[in-house]
C-alpha cells in the first residue's frame, strides 16, 4: 500500500512526488514514456523564475535526480485506470495492479495533430512533432513548422540553427507567440514566415517530399517542397480513460478545486490536464505543490 500514487512524471507529478516525501509520505511515480514530460520537447526555457536560460532535457534530469534523491518509487508503466475503492484506490497499470490512499492524476496533455490524410503513416519519416527530439535527422535540409503559437516559434528557433531553410506556415495572418520569440524568429535569415495559409495535403507515401499550401484569403494553392514537417498546432487532454473517478469539463480537461481535488475524495489532478487558463512548467509545479499536500492533509484526516 503506497500513500500516494502519482500518474504522470511531468513537472507536476515529479513535485508532487518531491513535496509527498518531504512531508513522510510514500510515494509512486509511474510514467509511460519520458520522464520530464513536455519538458524534454522544449529546446530552451527561459521563463522558469531562477534560472536565465535552461534546456528543458536539463531541467527534466535536475528534477528527476531531485525525486529519486528523496527516496520515491519510479516505475515505467502505462496507467490504464484508477479504481475509487472509498478509503482506498486501486491503479491498474499495463504490467501491475497497485494500491494507494491517495491517487494525483498528472498526466499532462498529447499533440494535436492535423489530420490530413497520410499522416500517421509519415510520423518518423518526414513528419514530427518535436524538433528537440528529431531535428538532428534535418540537418542542412528544408524543414517546415506548422503553428505560429510560442511552440512553434521555438521550434523555428531551435531548427533555423540545423536546417537551411525553415518554413514557419500558420493559418491566422500573424504570429501568436511572445514578442521575444517572434522577433528571433523574425531576425533568422534562413526562417521565411508564411501567414494566412493552411496545409491541405501532404505529398508523398514512403515519405514527406512537400505539402499542397492554399491561401485563406483566396483558396489559391501552391506547392511547397521540403523534408521535414513540425507539426506545432498546440496541445490537447487525453483524460478518457479516468473520467469515471474524475469529472471532466465540456474540453476533456479534468474539473478540480484550488487544492487539485477532483469531485472523488483522495483522487487528485495537477498540471496541464487539469482545467485552467495557463499551461506552463509554473503553473504545473504549482498544482503538483498544492495536489500533494492537500492528498497530505487527507490521507492525515
Ligand atoms: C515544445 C514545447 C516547449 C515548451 N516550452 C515551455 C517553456 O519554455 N516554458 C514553460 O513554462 N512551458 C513550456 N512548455 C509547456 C510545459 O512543458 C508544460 O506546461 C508542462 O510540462 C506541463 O507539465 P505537466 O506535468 O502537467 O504535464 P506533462 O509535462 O505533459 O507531463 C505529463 C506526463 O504524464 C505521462 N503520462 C500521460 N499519460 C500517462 C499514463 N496513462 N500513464 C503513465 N504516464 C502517463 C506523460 O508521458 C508525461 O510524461 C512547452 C511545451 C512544449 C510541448
Amino acid at each position: 500500500m503506497h500513500d500516494i500514487i502519482i500518474v504522470g512524471a511531468g513537472p507536476a507529478g515529479l513535485t508532487a512526488a518531491i513535496y509527498a516525501r518531504r512531508a513522510n509520505k510514500t510515494a509512486l511515480v509511474i510514467e509511460k514514456s519520458t520522464f520530464g514530460g513536455q519538458t524534454t520537447y522544449s529546446p530552451q526555457i527561459e521563463n522558469y523564475p531562477g534560472f536565465i536560460s535552461m534546456s528543458g532535457g536539463e531541467f527534466a534530469d535536475k528534477l528527476v535526480e531531485q525525486v529519486i534523491s528523496l527516496g520515491a518509487d519510479i516505475e515505467m508503466e502505462t496507467v490504464l485506470s484508477v479504481r475509487d475503492n472509498g478509503d482506498t484506490k486501486t491503479v491498474v497499470t499495463d504490467k501491475n495492479e497497485y494500491e494507494a490512499k491517495a491517487v494525483i492524476i498528472a498526466v499532462g496533455v498529447k499533440h494535436r495533430q492535423t489530420g490530413l490524410e497520410n499522416e500517421n503513416s509519415l510520423v518518423g519519416r518526414g513528419i514530427s512533432y518535436c524538433a528537440t527530439c528529431d531535428g538532428a535527422f534535418y540537418r542542412n535540409k528544408t524543414v517546415a513548422v506548422l503553428g505560429g503559437g510560442n511552440s512553434a516559434l521555438q521550434e523555428a528557433v531551435l531548427l533555423s540553427g540545423l536546417c537551411s531553410k525553415v518554413y514557419v506556415i500558420q493559418n491566422l495572418d500573424y504570429l501568436t507567440g511572445e514578442a521575444r520569440l517572434i522577433q528571433k524568429v523574425e531576425g533568422a535569415e534562413n526562417v521565411e514566415v508564411i501567414t494566412g495559409t493552411v496545409i491541405t495535403r501532404l505529398i508523398g507515401d514512403d515519405g514527406l517530399k512537400g505539402l499542397v499550401l492554399k491561401k485563406t484569403s483566396d483558396g489559391s494553392e501552391t506547392e511547397l517542397e521540403i523534408d521535414g514537417l513540425f507539426v506545432a498546432i498546440g496541445l490537447e487532454p487525453d483524460n478518457a480513460r479516468f473520467s469515471d473517478v474524475a469529472k471532466l469539463d465540456d474540453y476533456g480537461y479534468f474539473a478540480s478545486d484550488e487544492t487539485c481535488l477532483t469531485e472523488t475524495r483522495g483522487i487528485f489532478a495537477a498540471g496541464d490536464c487539469r482545467s485552467k487558463t495557463v499551461r506552463q512548467i509554473t503553473t504545473a509545479v504549482a498544482d503538483g505543490a498544492a495536489a500533494a499536500l492537500a492528498a497530505c492533509r487527507y490521507i492525515d484526516r
